[in-house]
């Protein structure tokens, strides 16, 4: 190779210490940072929080010319730039933010050779313009941030980043490094391929955060439960809640207030001022609860956030792992926690249902939903279920988890799936029609409730057969049956219909054990969920 690898390494590390003030590479950067520095390409799969930017900060800053750096995070290269010039780093960026007078001003820096990091938008790239500039100047390394915004696959796609294709093409001799902090093997492998990076270095880092206590509880009250939670366990600090619509996040914010706890709201729909405040007030004081969309999150660096909480359901296994992965970014302890109920289920399948996108877009979003399910209805070691579906098999149990440390009993639900399958069967099949969870549970207690009699499925063989176990017992069989494909959910209302595979159970040729949710003592009153 062309690096005295003795040089690069006495150079980097003394960039390191010099202009970061660090003392010591994190795993991985060492290695990441010489490849580049060499002419390399690399690719770097390492968590949030696991120290990305200076894998091409470095290269940038010791290789002749211009790093520049794509990424769609456009409301963060203002403060990523402002925060390298604090540090003695000559950054810019480029993106539609910009009138022409600043982007000619950051142009001009560029051609002169006075820029160690350009960040850039990718749509940037669409315009002859950059690329003519690019041709003039000269480019030490291209970064590609966010990497995973190139998979089809992944939850976050997005098709300007097909056009990165190009950088190899036209400038082939620019070492270029692409880094994200999604895993799964099927982005990685699509990353590698649309960018062109078999050949490259490939780092992927442990993606376990062992200091993240990971909890899912079954959604009964869920204001309380939270409450209950930031009480007892946090006290006073910061954290981060996570809601799915604007409207809940305002609800949860003003119920915290009015608890005595200082939350502030955060969403797409709030004044760009107003979200700002927030943002910095988070970062600033102490002890802060945001109260968030996922709008919220992507590039926040605040250590010591104690807790994430979910109060819906994310969309997938990597929507899970990085919001909750912006718990303890300092190591030290703490929780991520989520309450997820049925009502959770039915709404992320009409989501889905209702999504624009093909046929097979929505299959895409049903299995990460699927994986998703499957986390929260596993009777075993959660971090061992999170770190398989990055790809990262064979980890012991934590003793970190909820599962690992009250260690969930399983039961034979075989029977009770066969009297709510049934149930489900015998409407659709007898009378062509199809019901929520909600009714088909009061059949299966045998309570005559309006609908059941104005419906006359009192009627029913499977009337009462189901009073064994309580209302909240036979939601956990709905959920699990769901998590587990042997149930299905569908339509507007959330109507329950059976699956390909409910025939094995109802056959008798397939058992079905399922979580029973471990008892916690009730500090309220536990009213059934909504
Ligand atoms: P990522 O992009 O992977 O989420 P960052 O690059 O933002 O992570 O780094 C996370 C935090 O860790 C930042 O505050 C960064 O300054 C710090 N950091 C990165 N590398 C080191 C290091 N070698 N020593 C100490 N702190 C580091
Ligand atoms: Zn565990």
């Amino acid at each position: 190779t062309a690096v005295q690898p003795s040089d690069a390494a006495g150079s980097t590390q003394e960039v390191l210490q010099r202009v970061f003030g660090y003392d010591a590479f994190r795993a991985g950067q060492r290695e990441i940072i010489e490849h580049l520095v060499g002419g390399g390409d690399a690719l770097v799969l390492m968590p949030t929080g696991g120290g990305k930017s200076l894998c091409y900060q470095i290269p940038a800053l010791v290789r002749r010319g211009t790093g520049v750096v794509i990424s769609p995070l456009i409301a963060l290269m203002q403060d990523q730039v402002d925060a390298l010039r604090a540090l003695g780093v000559r950054a810019g960026f480029l993106n539609s933010t910009q009138d022409s007078g600043e982007r000619r001003a950051t142009e001009g820096a560029f051609l002169a050779g006075e820029l160690d990091l350009l960040y850039l938008a990718p749509e940037r790239l669409r315009v002859e313009a950059t690329v003519r500039l690019f041709d003039r100047g000269e480019i030490s390394l291209f970064a590609i941030d966010e990497a995973h915004c190139v998979a089809q696959w992944g939850h976050d796609f997005r098709p300007d980043y097909l056009l990165l294709s190009m950088l190899h093409e036209r400038w082939p001799a620019v070492p270029r490094v692409a880094l994200t902090a999604t895993a799964t093997p099927e982005t990685h492998r699509e990353i590698t391929a649309r960018l062109g990076l078999a050949g490259a270095h490939h780092h992927v880092a442990d993606f376990d955060r062992p200091n993240i206590q990971y909890r899912i509880v079954a959604k009964k009250e869920p204001k309380a439960q939270l409450l209950d939670l930031l009480r007892t366990e946090h006290t006073g600090d910061a954290g981060i809640v996570y809601c799915l619509s604007r409207a809940s996040v305002e609800k949860i914010a003003e119920f915290l207030v009015g608890q005595g706890i200082p939350a502030l709201p955060y969403h797409a729909g709030l004044d760009a001022r107003v979200r700002a405040e927030n943002q910095a007030r988070f970062l600033r004081e102490d002890g802060i609860v945001m109260v968030a969309t996922i709008a919220f999150g992507m590039g926040i660096d605040k250590p010591d956030v104690r807790f994430v909480a979910h109060l819906d359901l994310p969309k997938s296994v990597e929507g899970y792992y990085q919001e909750t992965g912006r718990a303890g970014r300092d190591g030290l302890p703490s929780t991520a926690w989520l309450a997820y109920g049925l009502q959770d289920v039915v709404q992320q399948r009409r989501l889905i249902d209702s999504s624009p996108g093909d046929a097979a877009h929505r299959r895409r979003l049903g299995t990460h939903l699927d994986a998703m399910l499957a986390l929260c209805e596993t009777v075993e070691c959660r971090r061992v279920g999170l770190l398989a579906y990055f790809g990262q098999r064979g980890a012991p149990p934590c003793g970190n988890c909820d599962t690992c440390l009250t260690p969930p009993e399983s039961w034979d639900g075989t029977v009770a799936a066969q009297k709510l399958l049934s149930a489900v069967l015998r409407l659709d099949r007898e009378r062509h029609q199809r019901f929520g969870a909600g009714h088909i549970i009061d059949i299966l207690l045998g309570r005559r409730t309006p609908r059941v009699e104005q419906q006359q499925h009192d009627g029913l063989t499977v009337f009462g057969v189901g009073a064994d176990l309580r209302e909240l017992e036979w939601r956990g069989v709905v959920r699990q049956l769901l998590a587990q494909g042997l149930l299905a959910v569908q339509g507007e209302h959330g109507t329950l219909a059976l699956t390909p595979s409910s025939a094995d159970v109802l056959r008798g040729d397939r058992a079905v054990a399922l979580r029973r949710e471990p008892e916690r003592p009730a500090r309220s009153s536990v009213r059934a969920e909504r």
